[in-house]
Order: C-alpha cells, then sequence, then structure tokens
C-alpha cells in the first residue's frame, strides 16, 4: 500500500479548531445543561457502565447476548465532546475518575470486553470494544495529564494488539465476528485502529486497517466498491445504517492517513447519497426500523407501525457530516447538520423527563424506573414520541439504559466543532446563534465574534469583530439552503448572496459589523419526486425548523388544507400557545375552510411521549 505524501491538513478543505473558545445562548445551551445535569454528572451511572467490564457478562448466549459494552465509550466520547466546549470542571474530574476506573477494569489478558475469552469474539464484543477504545481516545483530547494518556494509550495497545494476534488475513475474519449484519458492526473497530496507529505510528495497527479495508465491511460484497461505483445505501446486501456509517468514519481516518483517491469518491458518494435518497424531512434515516430503505421516498408511508428515524442514526449521521464538511467544503452538509440537530435531535430529547414505560420494561419488573435523556425513535407521520427505548438492555444494578440515550451528547458536541471552521485564508462561519467564538485571523492574531440574533426564530443575525489588529482576510457565511432572497451587509454596503457559502474578503478592522439577512416564512414542503402518498401530505418549515402539528393544538391525523401562494408561502403569524409549555415558537396559519390552525417547532412537539401530544411533522392535505 502506498503511503500518503500529502499532509493530513492538505488533504482537507476546512479544518477543525483544536482550542474550542466559544459560547452560544439558546439552544445549544439549554442542550448541553440538559444533557450534562441528565447524564453527565451521573456518577452511579458511569460505574455502572465500567461494572458491565468487570462481569463480562453480555456473552452468555440467552437473549442477554447483549451490546451493553457499547454504553460506556459511547458516552465517554460524547461526554468528553461536550466537556471540550464547555470545559466544565466537574464534569471533567467526573469523566477522568471513569477512565481511571475503566483502566482498571482491563482483565489479565489486556482486554476491556464485555464478553468472557471462551465467548468472545461474537456478537457485539468488538463493537463494544470499539466504543472502549473511541471513548478513552476523545477523553485524551480534553486531558489534561500526561502521565494519564500515557497509560491510556498503554492499555489501548493491549486491547487492540490482543485482538491482532487472533483476528486477520490468515486468521478469525473480522466479519465472523459478529452474528449480526454480516461483520459490519465488528468491521467498525477500524476508526480507532487508524486513530491508534496515527496516536503510536506503529505500522502493526497500519496493516491491521488495510486488513479490515480489504473485507470490505460485509462477507457478501464489498461496501466500499459499492460506495465508489455510486450504489445508494439501501442497494447494499446490509442496510444497517448506523453500524455503516460507524464503518465509513473509519474509511475516512484511513483515507488521511494514506491519500487515496478511490477513497475519498467512495466516501463523497456515500455522504451524497445518504443526503439524496435517505434523508427525511426531520434529518434522520430509516422509515423501516433502523434502516437504509430509501427513506426519502418512504417517509410518507402509512400503516409501518415499527420503529423509525433512530436517535444513533441521526447523532452518527451529524458526526460523519461534519467530517465531510471538513473534507470537501461543502456547505451542504452544515445545512444537513443543521436540519437534523433543530428537528430530530432536539426533538429526541426527554426534556420532560418521562419514566419510559415500553413492553420490554413491563416484561421485568424488577427492573428500576430511570429517566432516559434521550428518546430513541422520532415519528415522520402522526404517532407518538417514546414509543420504545432502542438498544434496551438492563444493568447490573437492575437499572437500564439504551443505546440512543448513551449517543446523545455526542450530537450536540457536533455543533461547536463546525461552528467556526478554518480555511486557508479565512474562516467560515456555519452556525448562528447568540453568542461569541474566539479565533485567530490567518496571520494569527486574536479576533473574536459578537453574534447577536434570535436565531433559528429570526433571520436576522448581526455580527461585530473584535480585532487585534487590522487584517486582510476572507470571512466565509453559510447561506442555508432553505433561504432564499438572502443579503448580506458590510462596509456600508448591502449585496445579495445565493445558497452556498458567502465569501467575503476585506481588510477587516476592530469594531467592523456585518449583518446577514435570511428571510425565514413558513413554507410548504411536497414529498419528493415518487415518494409513496405524494399527494397525500405536506410539511410545513419556518427556515431550519420543521413544523408539527401537535394534539395538544391541532390534530395530527387530520386534514389540513393551509392557505400556500404559488410558492408554497403560508401567511403565517406567531401566536401564544398556552397549551404547551414547553413550545418554541408557534405559528397560526390560514386554511381554506376560513378557519386557522396552530403548528408548534417539531422539536418542542410531542413531548409527553404518549397520545396526549400526538404529532406529524407530515400533515394529511387530503
Ligand atoms: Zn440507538
Amino acid at each position: 500500500m502506498v503511503k500518503k505524501v500529502v499532509p493530513e491538513k492538505d488533504l482537507k478543505t476546512f479544518t477543525k479548531t483544536n482550542e474550542l473558545n466559544l459560547f452560544f445562548e439558546n439552544t445549544l445551551k439549554d442542550a448541553v445543561d440538559f444533557i450534562e445535569r441528565n447524564q453527565l454528572y451521573d456518577v452511579a451511572l458511569w460505574k455502572n457502565f465500567v461494572d458491565i467490564f468487570r462481569v463480562q457478562d453480555d456473552g452468555r448466549g440467552d437473549w442477554y447476548v447483549t451490546w451493553r459494552s457499547e454504553f460506556w465509550g459511547k458516552m465517554m466520547r460524547g461526554g468528553s465532546m461536550v466537556t471540550r466546549y464547555t470545559g466544565n470542571e466537574e464534569i471533567y474530574e467526573i469523566l477522568e475518575n471513569s477512565v481511571r476506573d475503566i483502566l482498571s477494569a482491563e482483565d489479565e489478558f489486556g482486554r476491556i470486553s464485555g464478553y468472557r475469552p471462551r465467548e468472545q469474539f461474537n456478537f457485539w464484543d468488538l463493537w463494544g470494544r470499539k466504543y472502549v477504545l473511541l471513548g478513552l481516545m476523545y477523553f485524551m483530547e480534553i486531558s489534561k495529564d500526561d502521565e494519564l494518556n500515557e497509560q491510556i494509550i498503554a492499555s489501548m495497545c493491549r486491547q487492540a494488539d490482543y485482538i491482532i494476534a487472533r483476528i486477520g488475513a490468515d486468521k478469525l475474519d473480522i466479519r465472523r465476528c459478529a452474528k449480526h449484519w454480516e461483520g459490519l458492526n465488528s468491521c467498525s473497530i477500524l476508526e480507532p485502529i487508524v486513530r491508534l496507529y496515527r496516536l503510536t505510528g506503529n505500522k502493526k495497527y497500519f496493516e491491521f486497517a488495510e486488513y479490515i479495508i480489504s473485507t470490505g465491511f460485509i462477507l457478501s460484497d464489498n461496501l466500499i466498491e459499492l460506495a465508489y461505483n455510486n450504489v445508494s445505501p439501501h442497494d447494499f446486501p446490509v442496510v444497517k445504517a448506523y453500524e455503516m456509517m460507524s464503518c465509513f468514519e473509519g474509511l475516512l481516518q484511513f483515507y488521511y492517513i494514506t491519500g487515496i483517491d478511490k477513497y475519498k469518491t467512495a466516501l463523497i458518494n456515500f455522504g451524497k447519497n445518504i443526503i439524496n435518497t435517505e434523508f427525511s424531512i426531520i434529518g434522520c434515516s430509516g422509515c423501516t426500523h433502523e434502516l437504509f430503505d430509501h427513506t426519502a421516498i418512504k417517509q410518507t408511508q402509512i400503516g409501518y407501525r415499527g420503529i423509525v428515524q433512530e436517535t444513533c442514526v441521526t447523532v452518527t449521521w451529524m458526526k460523519f457530516a461534519s467530517q465531510l464538511l471538513e473534507l470537501t467544503g461543502v456547505s451542504d452538509y452544515a445545512d444537513r447538520i443543521e436540519q437534523s440537530f433543530y428537528n430530530a435531535y432536539l426533538g429526541a430529547f426527554n426534556t420532560n423527563r418521562i419514566i419510559h414505560n415500553d413492553k420490554q420494561k413491563k416484561a421485568d419488573l424488577n427492573t428500576f424506573s430511570t429517566v432516559l435523556p434521550f428518546d430513541s425513535y422520532s415519528p415522520l407521520v402522526a404517532s407518538t414520541r417514546g414509543r420504545a427505548t432502542g438498544g434496551y438492555n438492563v444493568l447490573e444494578n437492575n437499572s437500564y439504559y439504551g443505546c440512543c440515550a448513551c449517543i446523545g451528547s455526542a450530537g450536540a458536541g457536533v455543533i461547536p466543532e463546525i461552528a467556526l471552521l478554518n480555511k486557508k485564508n479565512g474562516i467560515v462561519i456555519n452556525y448562528y446563534e447568540k453568542g461569541h467564538i474566539n479565533s485567530v485571523t490567518p496571520n494569527g492574531s486574536a479576533l473574536k465574534l459578537n453574534i447577536d440574533t434570535a436565531y433559528p426564530y429570526n433571520g436576522t443575525v448581526k455580527f461585530s469583530l473584535e480585532l487585534e489588529q487590522s487584517e486582510e482576510f476572507e470571512i466565509c457565511f453559510r447561506i442555508p439552503s432553505w433561504c432564499d432572497g438572502a443579503n448580506v451587509t458590510y462596509k456600508g454596503q448591502t449585496q445579495a448572496v445565493d445558497a452556498g457559502y458567502a465569501n467575503l474578503k476585506a481588510i477587516w478592522n476592530n469594531a467592523d459589523e456585518i449583518t446577514l439577512e435570511l428571510p425565514m416564512k413558513v413554507k410548504r414542503i411536497l414529498p419528493p419526486e415518487g415518494a409513496v402518498n405524494r399527494d397525500v401530505f405536506a410539511a410545513y418549515t419556518y427556515g431550519p425548523l420543521v413544523l408539527a402539528a401537535d394534539k395538544r393544538v391541532t390534530d395530527p391525523d387530520a386534514v389540513l388544507e393551509v392557505v400556500c401562494d404559488d410558492n408554497g408561502f403560508v401567511d403565517a403569524k406567531v401566536v401564544d400557545c398556552p397549551e404547551i409549555k414547553e413550545v418554541h415558537i408557534c405559528f397560526e396559519v390560514p386554511l381554506k375552510s376560513g378557519k386557522t390552525a396552530r403548528l408548534i417547532d417539531y422539536a418542542s412537539a410531542g413531548k409527553t411521549w404518549d397520545d396526549a401530544s400526538r404529532l406529524a411533522a407530515w400533515i394529511r392535505i387530503k
């Protein structure tokens, strides 16, 4: 294999900032506060997750054959991402203690696994080990203790070496180290293996990564070749959305250490095909279970009673898209992250702290009640939230947890990472909430952007610059694709700007001001070409927000004949919604009958998790 000669940063169009020094006041603050209070501060929960590796009971062979060993690493990854942003010292200490705790759970063989040696390399074992490695790696990015980092690397090498000694080309086939998804879940260990190579420079990790790549991720075909040949993910032989994206996250890391163009093409094709064929109005994939299933045309299906739109898929997509944004510099990825964040993601927050009571829990009366911070599945057509706990598993102390609850924090962690990106000769601004961003100019002098706005509820965004000294550079502002008629005012002039990046090159001075006008209007969106029930449903959006019918104010099963102009715009007005305390924005829309109806932001809809707040994003028009 040819080793790359191009430095990693030159393979990226944009680069993330190492030191995050920024703060946002509105939805991101609410999200982060909620995650900290309801999850990251929970010392007992961290301990419960580590206990899984002490008892190693996950491969016992009954239904209890589990993925519990993913919980710790998933939550540590998201917790580290959030803490990198907040700098919360108390949480940092909790994370550090938990890292020390899990290092002490390494067994005599150098494994941190939920499975005993005789049951290992089956079911979700490698998947769980992947998350242990990733959790440790993400913690290292915020760690202040070099000695601890050395211990972490030594442990990770022992963990990886144990695996590499037993799995490989002339050993156990990694794709057979699972009974699910043709080994796709196991192959996703690629990402931490590549990262371990980067940390250590040890070529055996590179060779093991090469081996995983050579498998093509599944037994019956080669997913990298299929993506390279521009096959849509729903036409792959295995279609599990979250596990597949996890494998491609690893492929992206492998591209960065090899620079092989073929992988870049495969990654870009894969990302574009998700957007074009697997993306719903709320910014998630999967209308059949947790699968890529041509979501774009299935999102308006009726009569399917199963789970749809998994939160693990939403968050993994946001992470993957943030990496494709860095790679390509294409603003569409940032638009899609925004769409996922404001709709599917924030909608999944269990803000009313409902104790879930699904079938599984009823069958297990000895299980403790638990408030999970995130819901697992999000409705598109009329249904309720809180329908099932994704990845439900009972812990050693008889409480329970789920996969989506563990992954949630990483979603909030993506936003500060992409809010400001660096590019050659300038900076790129992707996120518009009220707050401030500290950075540096291309010449290295201090730069602060103060942002004043009510976004996402209003499209006027005012920036003021604090600069150490005047300097010529570019500031790129993301102009979202939902926006028509945007303009930007700076240096006393106003100019129209199209969707994409508006690239303002100027000599910037201290106290310069820039105003973006991103007009927001309620707009009717029809299902895409080829969608089932295409003529039955419409959705309504306002800027990046999807609006919903929530039974507390509007029957989500009713036909709503909303009056629209020829371009689909609705003459809506913002009104109060005293019935729903958690509402962020409520519109009164005119109906053809002469009456009106109220629609609220999707993220606030359905929060009682029962029929009282049944909701729909796709609303019947006939
Ligand atoms: Zn999940």
